[in-house]
């Protein structure tokens, strides 16, 4: 087939607009679509980091966000890696990461999980009791992404999530009756103290097109899935969803515009809760002792008995 845009071969068929695109149109189709999210969700002055696992997804909006940047003086661009301690996962996707970054020429730091909590994901999965570890490591990811970003002193944090990951959390949220997470959701709008806001340059771009244009610009991707997922919820909206996409295309998109025109009442209805520093730790939370301390002393009590 030829691009519905120039005579050249399509390498894609885009079947929620049913645009077939050569290499050239799909990487400027794709481009648009995260530069004009980036706008949308603002880029302060000073320093952007971007959360880096060194898988596909926020290798793409790593490198978006250098493209963009790389001509901003009063702005710079610095990563965070986060080592859960995955053994054979995670350690491919670090190096991914570090090697993107020596070739972009961006600060790369890498925090983990050993040094902040003092267990790995792996050490954790053998004492983790009633919880999954896709629990543990959500709470302690966004606590040492937070951790490191605050002390470089970082205006926002962007992170990889597409229109898949974004899709499934509306969806995730709405059947769980939990609206007050989904008023929570990435972009963050009103600065809270000690919380690094984040935002979510690629959630208009189906995953699909993220590995697409990964592969078209070739950056080396990881295939693996962590290991630990197999557990999580999460994986039967994505079937769900891929389904309700391949019968009706465009659902993803509908989900996330549904939710668009509901966002502003949700904020209304669940404004941002008062965040103030944990006892222990120091860092925000809407509570007394932070989630991240609370799992903590669970684990170490687990671990005692
Ligand atoms: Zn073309
Ligand atoms: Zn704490």
């Amino acid at each position: 087939m030829h691009c519905s845009k120039c005579h050249r071969k399509a390498v894609t068929f885009i079947r929620y607009n049913g645009m077939y695109l050569c290499k050239e149109h799909f990487v400027e189709f794709f481009e648009r679509r995260v530069k004009k999210e980036i706008r949308k969700q603002g880029l302060p002055k000073g320093t952007i980091a971007v959360a880096l696992s060194g898988g596909k997804d926020s290798s793409v909006a790593c490198y978006m966000l250098w493209k963009i940047l790389k001509d901003h003086k009063d702005r710079k661009l610095i990563a965070i890696t986060v080592d859960e301690g995955i053994k054979g996962y995670r350690d491919k996707t670090i190096e991914i990461a570090r090697k993107l970054c020596n070739e972009l020429g961006i600060e790369h730091y890498i925090i983990s999980f050993k040094d902040e909590i003092g267990l790995t994901l792996d050490e954790i999965s053998e004492i983790r009791g009633e919880l999954a570890e896709c629990t543990y490591c959500g709470v302690f990811r966004r606590y040492c992404l937070n951790k490191l970003a605050k002390e470089k002193d970082a205006k926002v944090i962007a992170l990889g999530h597409n229109l898949d990951d974004v899709s499934q959390t509306i969806l995730m949220n709405f059947i769980r009756n939990d609206l007050e997470r989904m008023a929570r959701m990435a972009p963050h709008k009103k600065i809270q103290p000690g919380y690094i806001p984040r935002i979510v340059p690629l959630r208009m771009v189906p995953e699909k097109e993220v590995t697409l244009y990964a592969y078209l610009k070739g950056f080396d991707v990881s295939e693996d899935e962590c290991p630990y997922a197999i557990r999580a919820m999460r994986l039967l909206y994505r079937e769900f969803l891929l389904q309700l996409e391949e019968k009706h295309p465009g659902s993803r998109h509908s989900i996330l515009k549904s939710y668009l025109e509901l966002e502003e009442c949700l904020r209304e209805k669940f404004p941002p809760a008062k965040l103030q520093p944990c006892k222990i730790c120091n860092q925000p939370s809407s509570m007394p002792v932070c989630m991240a301390c609370q799992l903590k002393e669970k684990l170490r009590k687990s671990k005692e008995k």
